[in-house]
């Protein structure tokens, strides 16, 4: 079956889909937890009668986008000087900077202390111990949060910690686990409701009624945690 790469523009926003043709009477239109759309089509369908009916369904197709825990950073940029506010777990500290013959990142008393060797960048400093700290929070959270789903018969997924500009996290049909480090930076149970999140759609691939009742029975409080993940970082 070929399949084309396609762009619709909305508004301000691109959707990008993977248009293919099929012996079917209606169009069919899925989003999937990676943001990926596909879209079959019936084989006489004319260009102009499916832009038109993507035109109808852009909105449901962003909205089904933006319920796979976007992540919009909206915090200005940081100038990563002393006296300036950082987050580290869902609260804030204000970062101190010292002059050093080695590099190091320690939290003393609401503050992030940077210290730093001449001619080191303290961005690279701090994300590098951001990155650090995210490789084992994540771990220790999966480790927590796995046994809730023992009746599911989860295997321990493999986590991966990935940049990602728009997403919290995500996962794959093989069943790994991507994490944005930025996530660090949110309370321990925003990190573990992402993961249960992720958990969550290894037994169901997508947002239906049955994931969202699941989400709810492993994690009772999951909206707070939500949340207070979109208020801390956004
Ligand atoms: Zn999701």
């Amino acid at each position: 079956m070929s399949e084309f790469t396609e762009t619709l523009s909305f508004g301000s926003k691109s959707i990008h889909y993977h248009l293919s043709f099929q012996d079917r009477k209606t169009l069919g239109i899925r989003v999937y937890p990676d943001s990926t759309v596909r879209v079959i089509a019936p084989l006489d369908t004319s260009v102009e009668k499916l832009r038109a009916k993507l035109r109808e369904k852009a909105p449901w197709i962003i909205k089904q986008q933006l319920d796979f825990l976007s992540y919009y950073p909206l915090t200005p940029p940081r100038k990563y000087v002393s006296g300036e506010t950082h987050l580290y777990l869902g609260r804030q500290y204000k970062l101190k900077i010292v002059d050093s013959n080695q590099n190091e990142v320690t939290l003393y008393r609401g503050r992030l202390v940077v210290k730093k060797k001449s001619n080191t960048s303290i961005k690279t400093i701090l994300n590098e111990w951001y990155r650090e700290r995210a490789t084992i929070q994540f771990a220790e959270s999966l480790k927590k949060v796995l046994p809730l789903f023992k009746k599911y018969g989860l295997e321990k997924p493999e986590l991966q910690i990935r940049n990602m500009p728009t997403r919290w996290g995500s996962c794959t049909t093989k069943g790994k686990v991507i994490l944005n480090p930025e996530l660090i930076k949110a309370h321990k149970g925003s990190i573990e409701y992402v993961i249960i999140h992720e958990l969550c759609h290894l037994v169901y691939h997508n947002h239906t009624r049955a994931f969202y009742n699941l989400q709810e029975r492993i994690m009772p409080d999951c909206k707070k945690w939500k949340e207070r993940l979109e208020n801390t970082l956004n």
